[in-house]
């Protein structure tokens, strides 16, 4: 039996095991992935810290997955050998439920399945994908290049073009890290007035460099008024897991703007007749599904979105690990499976 290496967390909160497993055969709906990166996300903390109800171990991590279709299961149409794929957080659905009906299939009702947290992902050699969780991979990407857009990049680009707002509208992207860094970039070719808004004098060149119109440095100004002196935000992406930062920005959103919300904080408060006065809303956002990271991975090749990225074998996989959750890496992590 041909062998794959993975790297496994035997047990919640356990450490990471490379280990040697059968290389595994698709079912029917299912498709097998030749892995060539996979990026390392905080959520990937979920699975290794045990934080997802319902996960089971040992579980390989990894949800930001690039690589070729190599087998196909029996009945699984649409798909062949040799076509490149990325998969992301959204791990399939079951096409039958009320949401998947009604065009909704990332709140899918009945089978909620996660890339890397109820099945195995992409920290290794190969894995076994629902078929409609895969993502074509437009040519012109390198896997390393692409693997964060499969997380990072459709989360930022698919709530900036949900956001409401319309090119040369005034749009805020609050937390310039592995998020925001994308944020901006999206965030300016998508024609917006694009505002960048972190902490500290430092951020300013960088972020010019990506893009961003402005940029709004909230330790010297308070970004809430100096978003009204722009004519008040169209939308505010809030990448940041600060509720205070998220509460503060608030009033920098103008008539009928919305504050988007990709950052998980455990609670977040608002300032209700601000919001119904300028009829301003708070809204949540889910990453998306394949058909949305196709459209990122292909807005980003023809537009040169590029996320800024830190590369390890796999065979490093705790430091890589460990790099992302130091929140000192600039700005991805990427493991690549040739080393
Ligand atoms: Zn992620
Ligand atoms: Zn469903």
């Amino acid at each position: 039996m041909p062998k794959m290496r993975v790297a496994q967390i035997p047990h919640a909160k356990g450490p990471f095991e490379l280990v040697e497993r059968d290389i595994p055969e698709p079912g029917p709906g299912k498709v097998r992935v030749k892995i060539a990166a996979c990026g390392v996300c905080h959520s990937d903390s979920m699975t290794v810290q045990g934080l997802y109800p319902g996960v089971t171990y040992p579980r390989v991590p990894g949800h930001e997955v690039i690589g070729t279709i190599d087998a196909v299961g029996v009945g699984t149409r649409g798909w062949s050998p040799g076509t490149p794929v990325g998969v992301g957080w959204h791990g399939g659905n079951c096409g039958y439920c009320g949401p998947c009906r009604h065009g909704d299939a990332f709140a899918c009702a009945t089978s909620n399945l996660v890339t890397g947290v109820t099945h195995d992902g992409g920290y290794a050699e190969y894995m076994i994908a629902p078929a409609e969780s895969v993502a074509r991979v437009p040519a012109g990407l390198t896997p390393a290049e692409a693997a964060p857009l499969m997380c990072a990049g459709i989360t930022t680009f698919n709530a900036l073009r949900n956001s409401g707002a319309r090119p040369g509208d005034v749009v805020a992207v609050l937390g310039i890290g592995g998020l925001g860094h994308l944020g901006v970039q999206y965030a300016r070719k998508l024609g917006f007035r694009t505002v960048a808004v972190a902490r500290g004098a430092d951020k300013a060149a960088l972020v010019q460099e990506l893009g961003a119109h402005h940029y709004i440095d909230s330790q010297a100004e308070d970004p809430a008024a100096a978003l009204q002196k722009l004519g008040g935000a169209k939308a505010i992406l809030a990448t940041v897991t600060s509720d205070e930062a998220m509460s503060q920005i608030q009033g920098g959103l103008g008539v009928n703007g919305t504050l988007m919300v990709i950052g998980a904080v455990p609670s977040l408060s608002a300032d209700s007749l601000f919001l119904l006065r300028g009829r301003r809303s708070i809204k949540g956002w889910y990453s998306g599904v394949a058909s949305d990271s196709e459209d990122t991975l292909l807005f980003s090749q023809l537009n040169d979105v590029k996320s800024m990225n830190e590369i390890y074998p796999l065979s490093r996989v705790a430091e890589a690990y460990d790099r992302m959750m130091s929140g000192q890496a600039r700005f991805r992590v990427v493991l690549t499976m040739d080393g």
